[in-house]
């Protein structure tokens, strides 16, 4: 059992006072915190964090990605969602090997450490490189392993439904709690009818939710109406895709009935406003969301639409872009921001323990040095963190007790190797790259 004790930080607990405490220490005890604030005088640590200047607040849960896309990162510029896909992503992604997947997770881990985040919802294929990797870098992860659903021929790797849902009877829960999983049908444009019922159907059975991406352009939602007669989140709501707890990354284009279902059936919206701006998407209207219920989480999406994943800049993206579309700005300040990259994300992808610091909580945390010139005053914590924090500025990221990142430094993965194997496999990738696997007609 290891016990850990950070001392003189700065906290930013986000619990239901949203205290903050000022000069205080955080004790853990194997995967928890026991003690904030005030320490036991009996407690002896076997390692003590001099946190002076740093501010510590719960890790970032990334709620939608692409992990492995990193080996595409820059392929695909300045084009629209449609070429996005055509020309560029289902094009390289004929080329997709199923070791790629490691490696690209690999040196996403690496990106996603570094800049403060501990969890992410993964939707991809060869699902188990991405639970390998999660493994042993410490991480948490919600994986979803990504069924297209319109032609077996058309899938990326052997990949069936009942592939997928063997992925999910064997790592739900795995790796000491950190890996949970879900199934990842594409898309209501993508799978057809039949697919999405059947999905919808081994979902409720095995008691896990699906993660999926809905209602990204107004071109899916007017053939969505022409096909049948429903928006696309009624549709996947007919089929019962929603009846156990999921995700849908971007939600942008959803009407008042949407937003009714997506709280009804408590479905976790994943906003992914790097992506949305990278590609003229519109954004997700995070405030009606929240302001109905609604669990609104943020995601990076992956690397070849944002082209990197660092969770910081998209919640301030967050914020400044819903206080410029909505015409207000008094709407998600800081602390709400930081809830949507945290809790929120915890409770989307079920880490239900995590996304707040106080007694009896998972010890998922990050220490943000704030002896930079950019922190300078320290008025407001929360507001330095999401409007002046970059990823580089966190210097510790502790999950479930580990420390993942001691002063600046990887301790679970071989970053350099990872960036020389990455490196390689991307650019053989993009070279060797065949035709599309699926076509976007959105
Ligand atoms: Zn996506």
């Amino acid at each position: 059992m290891s016990i850990l004790f950070i001392k003189n930080a700065d906290i930013l607990t986000l619990d239901a006072a949203d205290r903050v405490l000022v000069r205080s220490g955080i004790a853990i005890q194997d995967k928890q915190i026991v003690a904030i604030g005030e320490t036991p005088p009996d407690f002896v640590a076997d390692e003590i964090i001099d946190a002076t200047n740093h501010v510590a607040l719960p890790g970032f849960f990334n709620a939608h990605t692409h992990a492995a896309m990193t080996l595409l990162r820059g392929s695909a510029e300045d084009l629209p969602l449609d070429r996005w896909f055509n020309e560029g992503i289902w094009r390289t992604e004929s080329a997709l090997r199923e070791e790629d997947v490691y490696w690209g997770t690999a040196l996403a881990a690496c990106e996603m450490i570094r800049s403060g985040t501990i969890a992410f919802a993964d939707h991809y294929f060869w699902m188990h490189q991405t639970a390998r990797v999660v493994q042993e870098s410490g991480m948490k992860a919600l994986l979803a392993w990504c069924v297209f659903g319109s032609d077996f021929a058309a899938e990326m790797g052997p990949t069936t439904l009942e592939l997928t849902s063997d992925f999910v009877a064997e790592f739900q829960n795995s790796a000491g709690g950190r890996i949970r999983t879900m199934l990842g049908p594409h898309s209501p444009y993508i799978g057809n009818t039949k697919s999405l019922q059947d999905a919808a159907n081994v979902a409720r059975k095995l008691g896990v939710g699906c993660h999926i991406h809905v209602s990204e352009s107004q071109g899916q939602v007017d053939n969505s109406y022409k096909q049948f007669g429903k928006s696309p989140v009624a549709y996947l709501n007919d089929l019962g895709i929603f009846d156990t707890p999921s995700i849908a990354a971007h939600a942008i284009y959803v009407n008042d009935d949407d937003i009714r279902i997506l709280r009804e059936k408590n479905v976790s919206v994943a906003a992914c406003p790097k992506t949305h701006l990278k590609l003229a998407m519109q954004t997700t209207r995070i405030v009606d969301l929240m302001n109905a219920g609604v669990n609104v989480a943020l995601g990076t999406d992956g690397a070849a639409s944002n082209n990197d994943l660092d969770l910081l800049e998209v919640m301030r993206l967050a914020a400044l872009l819903q206080k410029h579309d909505t015409g207000d700005a008094t709407v998600l300040p800081s602390v709400q921001a930081l809830k949507l990259a945290t809790q929120h994300g915890a409770r989307a992808m079920g880490f239900n323990n995590s996304g707040v610091l106080q007694v009896g909580a998972d010890a998922d945390l990050v220490l943000i040095n704030m002896d930079k010139p950019h922190f300078t005053p320290r008025h407001n914590l929360a507001a330095n963190v999401v409007h002046s924090a970059r990823g580089s500025d966190v210097n510790y990221v502790i999950v479930n007790g580990q420390v993942l990142l001691r002063q600046g430094e990887l301790t679970t993965l071989d970053e350099e190797k990872i960036m020389r194997e990455a490196e390689r496999r991307g650019l053989e990738m993009v070279q060797g790259a065949r035709g599309q696997t699926q076509t976007y007609k959105g």
